[in-house]
């Protein structure tokens, strides 16, 4: 795909217009959860009426809409109930069904559109993709291998001894490390794959990693691009557990080539709206050149919050103005900052019952941004909400991280 083949022309939704009949500009999200909440009010600061179609009757983002359309996300009368109130649709988490995407285009810009959500969905096509633009993007993903069928099994088997210690991962439905078994033989891949019972899968080898990192790109429907520069990520148990999003997070050079890398990737699909596509940084020596594609998400993604309050304009900023067609700037990142991901636990007290943080004494920190996501009930693995710290240097950042990492009694201390 070229870009130019596919880029079309748009007529901008703007912000606080009314179409002739009195309706309000109305931005449209498929999905409830903590990124539709964002989309939403980044969507109306500018201005913009906003609906979410959504099952869940207490969703974070069903909570602040002006709309909140409370079917299941195949459902064609809300699907159309969407695309009678909204002038664009964007969606907010990657397993909307490809198919309702399709019937919204049908009559309303969507972005991302369902073609490329429908790759990110399913491992294999996603690596098929990296491995096909490998060329321009000047990353490859980590060696792999598809198991769909007993006969790929045994190949893999076989001949793939280069592969182990792998992990298996689900082509579909993977997220937070879920659906993953980590094998070392080929003993315990069968064993690993009748554990998942039999669904397609990759396996893939395990990488020595020394670092991750993501980066966010902003593509409009007229081909302009403007990115972020990578964010450093430590994951504790599959999970994100912090982002480090300053100058030096990294080695330059890398986060040059993962940034061009993002690009490509976003230009080769004609991309549109925003994409999080996620690296893995190798030991040096490798045969990887240091760096590895892993996957991509087709909307903003829980790396890029510190965005929220470290940088002018916002992944949820540019994921409406994107899809509406407005300009997108190229952002400016202005403070340094780490943000740290609140999960469950934190308000878990360990005996089956609840605690409330000390919220007082991480508030009086200072450069201190708290975002909680209205969940009512905190589950260990949930993601509640992030704070985000910012700061006029790296030193005080990490100090402040580390003091309110302490106070909520958060793991990976030792990674900030
Ligand atoms: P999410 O969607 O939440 O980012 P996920 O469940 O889709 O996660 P991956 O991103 O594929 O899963 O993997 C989760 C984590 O497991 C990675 O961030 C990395 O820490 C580790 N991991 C995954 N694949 C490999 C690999 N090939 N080698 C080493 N570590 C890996
Ligand atoms: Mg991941």
């Amino acid at each position: 795909m070229s870009a130019d083949m596919h880029d079309v022309a748009m007529t901008p939704v703007l912000p606080g217009s009314e179409d002739a009949a009195g309706q309000q500009a109305t931005l449209g999200v498929m999905g409830g959860g903590q990124l539709g909440r964002m989309f939403v009010h980044a969507a109306q600061r500018l201005g913009y009426f906003t609906a979410v179609l959504e099952p869940d009757a207490q969703s974070p983002a069903g909570q602040v809409s002006h709309h909140h359309i409370q079917t299941d996300y195949h459902d064609p009368a809300g699907l159309a109930q969407l695309a009678q109130l909204c002038q664009a649709i964007t969606t907010e988490f990657e397993n909307v069904p490809a198919q309702a995407l399709q019937a919204l285009a049908l009559t309303r810009p969507v972005a991302p559109g369902a073609a490329v959500v429908g790759i990110a969905q399913n491992r294999i096509a996603e690596k098929a993709l990296f491995t096909a633009c490998a060329d321009v993007s000047g990353v490859t993903c980590a060696p792999y291998a598809v198991i769909e069928t007993l006969a790929q099994l045994q190949a893999v088997q076989d001949d793939r001894a280069d592969l182990l210690p792998g992990i298996l991962k689900t082509a579909r439905l993977g997220y937070d490390g879920k659906g993953q078994v980590r094998v070392r033989t080929a003993v315990e891949l069968a064993a690993a794959w009748a554990e998942l019972g039999g669904a397609a899968c990759v396996l893939e080898k395990l990488l020595p990693l020394t670092a991750e990192c993501s980066v966010l790109v902003a593509r409009g429907w007229d081909g302009q691009v403007v990115s972020f520069a990578p964010q450093r990520n430590v994951h504790v148990d599959g999970i994100l557990a912090v982002t480090h999003a300053y100058e030096g997070n990294m080695p330059p050079a890398l986060a040059d080539r993962a940034r061009e890398a993002a690009v490509s990737i976003s230009q080769h699909l004609s991309y549109v709206g925003v994409l999080c596509v996620e690296f893995f940084v190798v030991a040096d020596g490798s045969a990887h050149g240091g760096l590895v594609v892993n996957e991509m998400a087709p909307r903003p993604h829980n790396s890029g919050h510190y965005t929220l309050d470290a940088c002018d304009v916002s992944q949820f900023d540019l994921q409406v103005r994107a899809m509406a067609g407005l300009p997108l700037p190229p952002p400016r990142h202005h403070s340094p900052a780490i943000m740290l991901n609140l999960l469950g636990e934190v308000w878990l007290d360990g005996n089956g019952g609840r605690r409330e943080p000390d919220w007082p004494a991480v508030l009086s920190l200072p450069g201190t941004h708290l975002h909680l996501y209205g969940k009512v009930q905190a589950r260990a693995g949930r993601k509640m909400g992030h704070l985000t710290i910012t700061g006029p240097d790296v030193a005080r950042v990490k100090t402040v991280a580390r003091r309110a990492a302490g106070l909520l009694g958060l793991p990976g201390l030792d990674f900030i």
